[in-house]
């Protein structure tokens, strides 16, 4: 598990804290180091699977072809943290860092694990929609990567600045909220049977 030096008072490994930013994730940015030895980070859906995360991709991508141990980051972004200095600006965020070797999954668990990765950004997505052939199975690759080398970093707050020399400038400063909204759901209007409404799963969402 990585220590957090920097603004150890940010950090949390409570798993409880860990689960709960990764439930409010929507994209991991996973790192690997690739076969010409070259560092690369890949942004990708994810699902939190109890104490674990799962990632898939094609099996011919770079990224699920390689060995070894990852890294996965998730963010959430809270805020634009505007400080009477440039150099107090900061930003508000929850993020978690996920470091191991991913378990390649296989036969029944790799089935078991695509649909909850279908049901977690969607919750409800499975049962009203085709599930994976099995040659779409065999074309899938699935990581589970372990939360025991998880930790959690969080900021919140107003800017933190020198009240000295910095609060009696002539400058505004606060926090600029950031928040990801879902918008309303749009038709496939090539495609979908005039009147089809969006189900209820994905209104909810
Ligand atoms: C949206 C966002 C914007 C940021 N912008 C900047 C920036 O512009 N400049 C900057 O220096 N820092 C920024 N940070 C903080 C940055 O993520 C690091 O925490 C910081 O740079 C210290 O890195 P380090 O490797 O020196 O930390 P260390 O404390 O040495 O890291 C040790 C271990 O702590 C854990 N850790 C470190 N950072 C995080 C994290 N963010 N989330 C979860 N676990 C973590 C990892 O396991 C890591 O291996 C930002 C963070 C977020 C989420």
């Amino acid at each position: 598990m990585g220590e957090i030096k920097r603004h150890p008072e940010r950090g949390s490994e409570d798993r409880a804290v860990i689960r709960a930013i990764l439930a409010d994730g929507l994209v991991a940015h996973v790192g690997i180091i690739d076969s010409s030895g070259a560092p690369v980070v890949i942004p990708m859906a994810y699902a939190l699977d109890e104490d674990s995360l799962l990632i898939h991709g094609s099996v011919a991508s770079r990224l699920m072809r390689t060995a070894g141990p990852i890294c996965v980051t998730v963010t959430v972004l809270d805020g634009l943290v505007v400080a009477r200095s440039l150099f107090n600006s900061s930003m508000n965020y929850r993020s978690v860092v996920v470091t191991g070797v991913p378990q390649v999954l296989e036969g029944e668990e790799r089935e078991k694990a695509l649909l909850t990765l279908s049901d977690f950004l969607l919750p409800g997505r499975v049962g009203n929609a085709r599930e994976p052939s099995r040659v779409e199975v065999r074309q899938t690759a699935v990581w589970r990567l372990s939360l025991d080398g998880a930790t959690a970093k969080i900021r919140t707050g107003p800017p933190k600045e020198d009240p000295a020399s910095d609060y009696d400038l002539p400058f505004w400063g606060g926090v600029v909220p950031v928040r990801t909204v879902f918008g309303e759901p749009e038709s496939d209007a090539t495609s979908l049977a005039k009147g089809t409404a969006a189900p209820e799963h994905v209104r909810r969402r």
